[in-house]
């Protein structure tokens, strides 16, 4: 069984300088008030349109992220190769509402299958349906609202986008992701990619949804829609999370009076993530599965369950994946004996990933026993390779 301790592997691209770089980070995020004060201090410039690009250029978007292009991603995806790592390019402008941004990150989109056409190195590719059309019309088709005429032409010219994609994608043999959003956008989601599973799905997973295993329905979701594939003939592809948006599902259903979609504690919830990666195992010639995790527990449980299924290490249809400058110890000593593992690469123009940097802060929050671990880790190295 892989040890996730070794941290000789675990940082090796890093550099002594890039490796204090990172300590400064995490001992920045440890401190959940700093991250706040420093995502306020973020919105605040962001306002006031302060000169902030450079500083997080050296910082955060060295650590976490690609670059501003597609082009500045290319020497990371090739040192993340040469250790036998694949990127999943992730254009990260969240937030936006106009047709104009819509048809900007469908075009990024389209741009990453291209580039991944040509490079071994990117698999996958990833989008969120929020990038492609309005959230307001995303919650009126989850809450099965009537769409009147305009609304229903914004719907029909979001569908038409996610198409092109998923179209293009199959075309270039490369699959696609679809992340999972916040619950009350979430069924308008589930349907619009099971659509795109029966059509691009017939001979492999082309289009992956995500189960984000924290809500309490999903489990059973996982289970009726493979009832279905098995009934209609398409092949399921699934990232497996836990779930980004914690806090903003239970306030809501607490200001708003309805049960939270969450489960009642991290125990149901873990338990019902390691039972996920169980029956998509149990069920591999029909599903595929990439666990987007930095839990080493659940990491480790994904090998155990690969050896009961007699499912080699390098199967395409067993993905683990992780977040670019976070649980390294998880992918570099996964991929050093041989497992599939992905990094997700942020990037976009820094001033627009801004959105997507501040929720990833304040993410920190539910995720706040990672931070010291990371910082364990990489202190540890740091006395490793003074000694
Ligand atoms: C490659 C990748 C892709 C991702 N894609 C998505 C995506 O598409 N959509 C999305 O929503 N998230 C996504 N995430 C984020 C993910 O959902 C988690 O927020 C994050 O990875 C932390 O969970 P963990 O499994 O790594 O670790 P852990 O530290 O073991 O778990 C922390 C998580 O447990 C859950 N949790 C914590 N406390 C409780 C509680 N009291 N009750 C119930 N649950 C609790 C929360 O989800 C929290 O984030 C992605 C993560 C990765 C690595």
């Amino acid at each position: 069984m892989v040890s996730f301790k070794n941290t000789e592997i675990a940082f090796q691209p890093l550099s002594d300088k890039k490796l204090q770089k990172t300590l400064h980070m995490f001992s920045f995020m440890r401190h959940s008030k700093l991250t706040r004060i420093g995502s306020h201090a973020l919105k605040l410039a962001l306002r006031l349109r302060l000169p902030i690009t450079p500083l997080l250029k050296n910082t955060i978007v060295d650590v976490f992220c690609g670059g501003e292009t597609v082009d500045d991603c290319h020497s990371k995806i090739d040192t993340l190769a040469s250790y036998n790592i694949k990127t999943v390019l992730d254009y990260s402008v969240e937030g936006k509402a106009t047709e104009d941004d819509f048809k900007e990150s469908l075009n990024q989109i389209l741009q990453n299958i291209i580039a991944a056409k040509k490079s071994f190195s990117i698999p996958f590719c990833v989008f969120k349906v929020s990038s492609l059309g309005r959230i307001e019309i995303l919650e009126k088709v989850s809450r099965k609202t009537k769409l009147n005429l305009e609304d229903q032409q914004e719907y029909d010219r979001m569908i038409h986008r996610i198409n092109k994609i998923c179209k293009k994608a199959d075309q270039a043999s490369i699959s696609v992701m679809i992340d999972a959003e916040e619950s009350w956008i979430q069924d308008a989601i589930d349907n619009i990619t099971e659509g795109m599973m029966k059509t691009f799905n017939k001979e492999r997973a082309i289009v992956f949804n995500t189960l984000q295993m924290y809500r309490s329905d999903r489990l059973d979701y996982l289970k009726r829609i493979h009832k279905d594939s098995k009934l209609n003939g398409y092949f399921l592809g699934f990232k497996i999370v836990r779930g980004a948006y914690l806090e903003k599902e239970n306030s809501r259903a607490k200001k708003m009076g309805y049960k939270t979609p969450i489960q009642i504690n991290k125990y149901d919830c873990d338990n019902d993530y390691d039972s996920a990666l169980e029956y998509a195992c149990e069920n591999i010639h029909g599903i595929s599965i990439c666990a987007g995790t930095h839990n080493e527990q659940s990491s480790r449980y994904l090998m155990q369950l690969m050896k009961t299924y007699k499912i080699e290490k390098n199967n395409s249809s067993v993905y683990f994946a992780q977040l670019l400058g976070m649980s390294d110890h998880i992918s570099y000593n996964l991929a050093n004996d041989g497992y599939n593992v992905l990094k997700y690469m942020p990037y976009g123009p820094i001033k627009k990933m801004l959105p997507y940097l501040i929720r990833r802060a304040e993410e920190n929050k539910s995720i706040a026993g990672q931070t010291g671990r990371e910082l364990n880790l990489v202190n540890k190295e740091i006395e490793r390779r003074e000694s």
